[in-house]
């Protein structure tokens, strides 16, 4: 087993507010579909940008293929949540992918052959080839999604990071990017936030579940609603402020 992404102990606590992750250790192997799933303000999105190296652990380390997450910043693909930049902004979605490839090529000159082959490549892993000369904001959640997808594998990745890529498109687009991501998992390590553990299990390899700490973190059993039950309860154990939650979406 190579390990691609190491949290040893790692705590982290923005200015304001109690500490966001407390001594959470997780390991993540190449090739591994890793499902992240916990409650609203659980520390998903955190432990995501301690990876990307956006933000510094106040103790313990953080390793990304065996460097630190600012060297490899090259081999991750990221996907945020609430990636609905540029909606309104007249780009189209070829340019988009292509903003992928920033950090890959030298700005100087504009895009290379190589850049525009590569966002090809990726818009047509992706399924949205077709719609390269449209703007984005002419888009459904779902193909922005697709395209936002696209951008991430514009870099050719070996790690692929998506925070809650299904929260606002319907079941259908749902079940067809997860289809996509179990066959890009084929050749890169993918790590998946969602709120739906029910329906992440029947794709992922193993789930962790964080909430500050992490509570645990397991294989997904082959065709068991097991993990849906085991996590559902644990879930359920967490104090958790619905409202807050409605405010917070709105
Ligand atoms: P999740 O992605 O699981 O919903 P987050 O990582 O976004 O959780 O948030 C974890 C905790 O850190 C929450 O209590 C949240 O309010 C807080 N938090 C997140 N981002 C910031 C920020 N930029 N500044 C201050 N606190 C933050
Ligand atoms: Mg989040």
């Amino acid at each position: 087993m190579t390990p691609v992404i190491e949290l040893q102990d790692v705590s982290y606590a923005y200015d304001i507010g109690p500490p966001a992750l407390e001594h959470v250790s997780l390991t993540v192997a190449e090739g591994e579909f890793l499902g992240l799933v916990g409650p609203n303000g659980g520390g998903k999105s955190t432990l995501l940008r301690l990876v990307l190296g956006l933000l510094q652990p106040a103790s313990g380390a953080v390793r990304v293929a065996g460097a630190s997450p600012q060297e490899s910043r090259r081999v991750i693909g990221y996907v945020p949540q609430y990636a609905r930049f540029g909606r309104e902004f007249p780009i189209s979605v070829e340019d988009t992918v292509l903003l992928g490839r920033l950090g890959t090529t030298g700005l100087l000159g504009g895009y290379r052959v190589a850049d525009r082959e590569a966002a090809r490549l990726a818009m047509t892993q992706t399924e949205v080839l077709d719609l390269r000369r449209r703007p984005l904001g002419s888009l459904s959640g779902g193909q922005l999604q697709r395209v936002l997808v696209a951008r991430a594998l514009a870099c050719d990745p070996r790690i692929l990071i998506l925070d809650e890529p299904t929260a606002n498109i319907d079941m259908r687009a749902e079940t067809d990017i997860f289809d996509l991501f179990k066959a890009l998992n084929q050749r890169m390590t993918i790590v998946v936030v969602s709120h739906d553990i029910g329906f992440i299990s029947r794709y992922v390899t193993r789930v962790a579940c964080l909430n500050r700490t992490l509570l645990c973190h397991q294989p997904v059993p082959i065709g068991s609603e097991v993990i849906e039950r085991l996590y559902g309860m644990q879930m359920q154990l967490i104090p958790h402020n619905h409202a807050f939650e409605r405010e917070a979406k709105t």
